[in-house]
């Protein structure tokens, strides 16, 4: 249903606009995000927000011209939801970047949409607070595009995604009407729940201008166990096991040995010395070292090592390796990064099946996963000249989201659906879900400006 537009000169209530630019640098800057997908053409300009007002005028004049808008956060995304071709405008948001209050007492902070999600957690650690959602691109993404993608990350599986963080929004609409909903109260149920629409729907239903989001108390001690494993089969059984355990860890990630090789190349590690597949495991809170001792006990079996970090910096050490996963690849080549997400119990099964769809389609496949949630993170590593969505990558990629439909999975468990994986989408939600998500685009963006061919 939604589009593109043809490509036509920008109209002059755009290109007037105080922050519009057509600088060709900017223009290569704001052309894709993270996924490793380049579109064939630039962007048509660039609007660089300040202000809520700049996000009005914007939007009001592309609704009246019917020119598509591309809202961008930080341009982290891995499913080129803020990849910008021909003839569309660019929203900048990353300059709208105040936290403007936080508030120790009810536990919230009111946040502009392109403050560093990093930047939120390090101004909450001043109160003893914390903002959970963490993705791993923690220091470089926005708390904007984190919304728009309802993102994820390594303490979601205790914790809660975005959706459960994000307590009131205000969203400037298609036409540049601006919207408020959900309330400063941890619990507020008048009317449809509009900010949960809103999270998640990949900047296509509105362009979310500030959040009110909950944050929490900084847990009181954390817990660290790392397990090395002969087989990425043997450590997915033991994640599922941690979680057949009635174990709630904060945090539990897969990293297969692929992956380690690529960790240990980049940083100087020797992760792969000691096993094909590695597990990282956090408790935290009152219980945390009753709690990390379940865990124990469940990876124990299946594990060649196991390592009790009890010193901080030890633990903080084994974060960072598996938070330097994906730059790691990075640096070998193009990297594709899916995110599908399985039943926890079935886990192995998926890791065991990504191994194959690798030896079949030729295709190099590297493995980390939020194993807790189910959620992993397959990546397609290819040469930095080859696409991705096209041969055996995109080959590789269709059997990866049919392999964990068939175990009962989805495609995105927190990157979104974007560009890349839009052929795979209505196999997963069925033709009449896809159509009620078009009628409510519809109401809310009648002309198709926002996004278009992104989400839905
Ligand atoms: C190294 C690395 C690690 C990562 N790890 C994780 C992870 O652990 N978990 C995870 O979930 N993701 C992860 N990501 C992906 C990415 O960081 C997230 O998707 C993040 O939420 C994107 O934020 P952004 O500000 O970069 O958004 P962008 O890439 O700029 O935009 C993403 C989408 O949001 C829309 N958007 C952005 N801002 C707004 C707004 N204010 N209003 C409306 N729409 C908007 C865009 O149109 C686009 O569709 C990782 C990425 C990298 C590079």
């Amino acid at each position: 249903m939604t589009t593109t537009p043809p490509a036509r000169p920008v109209p002059e209530a755009l290109a007037g606009l105080p922050g519009f630019t057509r600088d060709p640098a900017e223009l290569e800057r704001v052309r894709t995000d993270r996924s490793g997908y380049v579109p064939p053409t630039r962007p048509a300009g660039l609007v660089r927000a300040r202000t809520v007002e700049d996000v009005v005028r914007t939007l009001r004049a592309a609704h009246e011209h019917r020119v598509p808008v591309v809202p961008r956060g930080a341009g982290t995304g891995l499913a080129a939801g803020a990849s910008a071709r021909e003839g569309e405008i660019v929203l900048d948001l990353h300059r709208m970047n105040r936290i403007l209050r936080i508030d120790p007492v009810e536990q919230i902070a009111v946040v502009e949409p392109g403050v560093l999600n990093a930047d939120l957690n390090a101004a909450a650690a001043e109160h003893g607070l914390f903002y959970a959602p963490d993705p791993a691109s923690t220091s470089i993404c926005s708390v904007g595009g984190n919304i728009a993608t309802n993102a994820g990350g390594m303490r979601c599986a205790k914790y809660g995604v975005t959706r459960e963080a994000v307590l009131a929004l205000t969203v400037v609409l298609a036409d540049g009407r601006v919207l408020t909903t959900g309330a400063g109260t941890v619990k507020a149920v008048t009317g449809y729940d509009l900010k949960a629409l809103f999270t998640g729907s990949e900047g296509t239903l509105g362009v979310v201008v500030e959040a009110v989001l909950r944050l929490r108390p900084a847990p009181v001690a954390t817990a660290t166990v790392a397990a090395w494993f002969r087989d990425v089969g043997s450590a997915a059984a033991a994640a599922s096991a941690v979680i057949a355990a009635r174990a709630t860890p904060s945090v539990l990630e897969l990293v297969d040995g692929p992956t380690l090789g690529a960790i240990d190349l980049a940083t100087g590690s020797a992760h792969r010395s000691r096993g094909e597949a590695f597990l990282l495991a956090q408790t935290d809170g009152f219980g945390a070292e009753l709690e990390r001792d379940v865990v124990l006990r469940a990876i124990e079996p299946f594990a060649e090592s196991v390592l009790v970090a009890d010193d901080p910096a030890e633990a903080e050490a084994l974060v960072q390796a598996r938070r330097s996963a994906i730059p790691s690849l990075e640096a070998l080549g193009r990297v594709s990064i899916g995110d599908v997400g399985v039943p926890r119990h079935r886990l192995a099964e998926m890791v065991t099946g990504l191994r194959r769809i690798a030896e079949e389609t030729g295709v190099e496949i590297c493995t980390v996963a939020h194993a807790a949630d189910g959620n992993l993170h397959p990546m397609i590593v290819v040469d930095r000249d080859e696409p991705i969505t096209e041969g055996p990558p995109k080959l590789a990629l269709g059997r990866m989201f049919e392999l964990a439909r068939s175990l009962g999975g989805t495609l995105t468990g927190e990157h979104g659906v974007g560009l890349l994986k839009q052929d795979w989408f209505t196999a997963e939600v069925g033709e009449l879900s896809r159509e009620v998500q078009h009628r409510i685009k519809q109401a809310l963006d009648p002309h198709g400006i926002l996004n278009p061919g992104k989400a839905v």
